[in-house]
């Protein structure tokens, strides 16, 4: 699965409409080496995790693949017997007797894991399928259609997606949800209120300078007083052709995401986040991606 794994991981957290990503997805077992036994819905109509929870919680392996819990005896599938679960209360004990039920019948089909995606007529899980399940929600603020730039990878978009979304979340907006924080200070200028439109704009000093050396690097007089959305639609901006402002944009997008990505490194890593380390990355971000991912094989690197 790889590469899908990862659109997994971002995708994870995601609702529309109150049907999360991962209940759409749906694996089919083969050998069971790449289903993850707690986590993926291959049995039942929700992860087993969810529909035992008592015993996920005193479980020691809770990463397994589905194939690191049974041993084969011919055709049958056997349930190992070294899971110890925790049958110290009503719920353990029904849980398990639940486990006993649903378990007990198991084949691998010896074919390779696969996935099947629910939305898709013929389950077909694709980035196409993916993003048509992201842009057929009723989203908020009527911006559902957001351009995605093919050259830059799934998690950037999908970043750039949820901050459109107003969905990333900055401690003001983990305080909205009631949710209590030590602090609301932006954490790479240490100064202003933490939100989004703070931490990846001009009102933040330290982002301020990333953009200001970004926009020196693209030849682009910045405007400080757009918001997230004008900047990402290139508004003021004049540009020629249109693999320019496929370029632009894109770089623009990663700004947001390095920034971003900074910016957890500070709070979850006590990292030092500094300016010229910022830019470099989205320079060399950038500059990787549009090389390997657009048929600009050839370009040259003009810092
Ligand atoms: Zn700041």
């Amino acid at each position: 699965m790889g590469c899908w794994a990862n659109i997994v991981r971002h995708l994870e957290g995601v609702e529309i409409d109150g049907v999360t990503f991962k209940s759409c997805l749906r694996s089919k077992l083969g050998i069971g080496d790449k289903i993850m036994f707690w986590k993926d819905i291959w049995v039942g109509a929700v992860p087993l995790q969810d529909r035992w929870p008592v015993l996920f919680r005193s479980d020691l392996k809770k990463n397994d693949n589905v194939r690191d819990r049974f041993t084969s005896e011919g055709d049958i599938a056997v349930l190992n017997t070294d899971w110890v679960m925790d049958l110290t209360s009503v719920e353990g004990i029904s849980e398990a007797h639940d486990a006993g039920m649903l378990l007990h019948q198991i084949k691998f089909s010896g074919n390779k894991d696969a996935w099947v995606w629910e939305p898709d007529k013929n389950g077909v899980f694709s980035v196409a399928a993916v993003k048509k399940w992201l842009r057929g929600g009723r989203l908020t603020h009527g911006i559902s259609a957001m351009k995605w730039e093919k050259w830059l990878p799934i998690k950037v978009n999908f970043f750039v997606w949820r901050l459109r979304l107003d969905r990333i979340p900055t401690r003001s907006a983990l305080l909205r949800r009631n949710i209590s924080m030590p602090s609301c200070v932006c954490p790479l200028c240490e100064t202003g209120i933490e939100t989004a439109q703070h931490l990846l704009l001009a009102e933040c000093i330290f982002a301020a300078e990333v953009w200001s050396r970004v926009h020196r690097w693209c030849r682009i007089v910045p405007n400080y007083n757009n918001s997230i959305l004008d900047l990402l639609n290139l508004k003021d901006v004049s540009l020629n052709s249109k693999w320019e402002q496929k370029l632009i944009r894109g770089v623009f997008m990663i700004t947001c995401w390095v920034l971003w990505k900074e910016r957890n490194n500070k709070v979850f890593n006590s990292s030092k986040p500094r300016v010229v380390e910022v830019v470099a990355s989205v320079k060399a971000f950038s500059f990787f991606w549009f090389k390997h991912r657009t048929r600009f094989k050839d370009v040259v690197w003009n810092d």
